[in-house]
């Protein structure tokens, strides 16, 4: 999975120093830091915007969506802490970058995202990468992927107005949740984990500002929303 893309001499001094703000924004492990030079996220960006793919910031990806700001996909891995084992769900594929992260640390991704097109590229660049261990849908994310439930890690990118209750369904036991919750312009990000037929939650980050979560167990499309598949 190593690509020749990271070789590209035009974005190795910003990849680094996107590593060097991830740090300043408080993410000390060297596992996760040494991931953000091993996928060259300049591939994960449309064209347009190349000049941006190595900002620590969200980058539009087109339909009224963005690729997360990388230091805040290094504090979900932070607190998800994925390992080999672990069967993982992504809500939201948008760019696939945070998927191919996943894919470095898990045993396999199971995303899912409502807009066709970002799936198909995303997919399109998680294959010239020679990820194997992906598996893309497109369709409401909302309701999860039941065929491979339970999951050990699901990852929500995008804000719900309460926590999806197929994706506590789906939670395995030991298993751990990141979803934001709140309304439509701010929400806390919540960190949830199964013992048993226990739910812990805690609220890690607040004030965050999420695309919404559009779907059966999140909002309902309003004028100006993008269209699903
Ligand atoms: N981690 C992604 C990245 O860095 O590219 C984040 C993408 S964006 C912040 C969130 C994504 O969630 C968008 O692509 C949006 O279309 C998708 N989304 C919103 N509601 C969804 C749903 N019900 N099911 C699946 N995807 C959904």
């Amino acid at each position: 999975m190593e690509s020749d893309a990271l070789g590209d001499f035009r974005y190795v001094g910003a990849r680094r120093r996107l590593i060097e703000r991830i740090r300043e924004q408080g993410i000390e492990d060297l596992e996760i830091l040494r991931l953000f030079d091993r996928v060259p996220r300049h591939l994960f960006i449309p064209e347009a915007l190349l000049h941006r793919a190595y900002e620590d910031a969200p980058v539009p990806i087109g339909f009224g969506q963005t690729a997360s700001q990388p230091s805040l996909q290094a504090f979900y891995l932070e607190l998800l802490r994925p390992t080999p084992d672990d069967r993982i769900l992504e809500v939201g594929t948008g760019s696939g970058y945070l998927t191919a992260l996943l894919a470095l640390m898990g045993d396999r991704v199971y995303s899912v995202e409502r807009i066709r097109s970002l799936s198909t590229r995303a997919r399109g660049v998680l294959d010239s990468l020679g990820y194997r261990n992906v598996a893309l849908m497109v369709g409401d994310g909302t309701i999860g992927w039941r065929k491979f439930a339970p999951f050990d890690i699901i990852t929500v990118s995008a804000a719900s107005p309460d926590v999806p209750q197929a994706l506590l369904d789906q939670l395995a036991d030991g298993g751990r949740m990141l979803v934001p919750v709140g309304d439509r312009t701010v929400q806390d990000l919540l960190l949830i984990r199964r013992v048993g037929d226990e739910l812990h939650r805690t609220g890690v980050r607040d004030g965050c500002t999420f695309v919404p979560l559009l779907g059966r167990y999140g909002w309902s499309p309003a004028p100006g929303d993008p269209e699903g598949d």
